[in-house]
């Protein structure tokens, strides 16, 4: 464990929140491209990875996968939370669902609080393209490792300064980030990127 490592913690209410039918298709609709191109779902070892969010009405709050979910194909509402606050020094969120909020939310709430126009953000997983697009693309330190702190003010500050929309976790092997204004937008930055570097 690092030195100075701060647990993630999540203060989660057990309860279905209110969630409208079309924003939820929306997401399902997305999650399903990435998780046909192996972007989002299950390592061997039964870890699942992966996990997109849509902002809510325009707050601070998101919805966003559950913690677990990679290894469904598809997802119900109730694998899905809302994430109704978060504190990046305490390494905190608030969340409210049947399920657990992603223990990567904190890194999209830091995209969420830094640029106020994006309204969806997707994280996926991909070996390969992570290499690639590694300090080619706007990269975090190799040394920020993934749920902590620092992951995400350094995003969030990476966010802030770059006119592209994907971001690539240094210390987060395989860890991509894409946002956009909405969720088709976000997607499309992904696998469009995806597709160009695939035939190299
Ligand atoms: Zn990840």
């Amino acid at each position: 464990m690092t030195e100075g490592y701060i647990k993630f913690n999540c203060n989660w209410m057990l309860k279905q929140f209110p969630f409208q039918e079309e924003v939820y298709e929306e997401l399902e609709a997305a999650r399903v491209k990435l998780r046909n191109l192996g972007l989002i779902g299950m390592y061997p070892d039964g870890i699942g990875f992966g996990n997109i969010s849509v902002r809510s009405s325009g707050g601070k709050s998101f919805i966003i996968t559950g913690s677990a979910t990679g290894h469904f194909e598809k997802l119900g509402q109730i694998h899905y939370a809302l994430v109704t606050g978060y504190d990046f020094e305490k390494n905190s969120i608030f969340c409210t669902g049947l399920t657990k909020a992603s223990a990567e939310s904190l890194t999209h709430a830091a995209i969420y609080e830094s640029l106020p126009e994006v309204g969806a953000v997707v994280h996926v997983h991909c070996f390969w393209l992570w290499e690639r697009l590694l300090n080619n693309c706007p990269t975090t330190s190799a040394e920020i490792e993934y749920g902590t702190p620092e992951m995400a003010y350094a995003v969030g500050e990476l966010a802030s300064g770059i006119n592209g929309k994907i971001i690539v976790m240094g210390g987060h092997r395989e860890g991509i980030l894409a946002f956009g204004s909405n969720l088709i937008e976000a997607t499309t930055e992904i696998i469009n990127i995806y597709n160009r570097y695939k035939n190299d």
